[in-house]
């Protein structure tokens, strides 16, 4: 990574936090080592960065107890370095923002994508830096909620149907400034308030970030049944 300099032109910065333990897959493997489609999650989840040319710099976001990461061919990209990890995801990427400190500028973009999101369109990613190119705040890519939703009990019997519209489901990458960002983060822990992810911090900062329509295959791997799903996915894209 090359120190700030003077530019005018914002540059681009991705964070990758990968420091998740994913204990609804069975095994001792970190759901983002799992393999699909012949490589790891998380290579899958951070080539869409690498194949294009205007990311300045990766910081990958692990675990301290972490000894996967080093066998990875990526490991040694002139582009990516790696943090340790936090107790929770916003604290991942904490840590991966104060890393960028001294290179990034406030107005420099800071993307964040999920370690465990193997399933980025390059499209999607372009469409979303494009849109937000110009943007004072930033934004997400999302999809709009297609199924009929519904609030449960404890006994999962439905208390009432949620109405849908205008609800979206949130995914990554999230693209916000990094000065903001730092701040919107800090703030949310200083007030003790959780945060599942980066739009949330700057919804509290009194933000309003852009919801960016994104393919619904962007599915994250949560359960077992997704690393099936994502092979499909990567492998119907390698046939397209
Ligand atoms: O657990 P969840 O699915 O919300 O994790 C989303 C992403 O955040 C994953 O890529 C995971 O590796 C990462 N994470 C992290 N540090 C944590 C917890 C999760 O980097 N302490």
């Amino acid at each position: 990574m090359t120190p700030t300099t003077n530019a005018v032109d914002a540059r681009l910065w991705v964070i990758i936090p990968a420091a998740g333990s994913g204990r609804r897959i069975p095994g001792d493997e970190p759901k983002q080592y799992a393999r699909v489609a012949g490589r790891s999650v998380l290579e899958w989840s951070i080539e869409p960065f690498l194949r294009r040319d205007d990311v300045a710099g990766i910081v990958v976001a692990i675990a301290a107890a972490d000894e996967r990461w080093e066998h990875l061919r990526l490991a040694t990209h002139r582009l990516i370095r790696t943090v340790p990890g936090g107790a929770e995801r916003a604290q991942s990427v904490q840590h991966a923002l104060q890393a960028l400190q001294g290179f990034a500028h406030a107005q420099d973009w800071v993307l964040v994508h999920d370690a465990a999101r193997p399933c980025l369109d390059a499209n999607d990613l372009e469409l979303l830096i494009k849109a937000l190119a110009t943007d004072a705040v930033g934004g997400l890519l999302a999809t709009p909620l297609t199924d009929t939703v519904k609030h449960s009990d404890d006994e999962n019997c439905v208390i009432r149907t949620v109405c849908r519209e205008r609800l979206w489901r949130a995914l990554t990458p999230q693209m916000f400034r990094y000065g903001a960002l730092t701040e919107a983060l800090a703030r949310a822990r200083a007030s003790g308030q959780s945060v599942t992810d980066e739009a949330s911090a700057m919804e509290m900062a009194g933000l309003r970030p852009r919801l960016i329509g994104g393919r619904p295959d962007n599915i994250k791997i949560t359960l077992p049944a997704d690393l099936e799903l994502a092979e499909r996915i990567l492998a119907g894209r390698n046939r397209a």
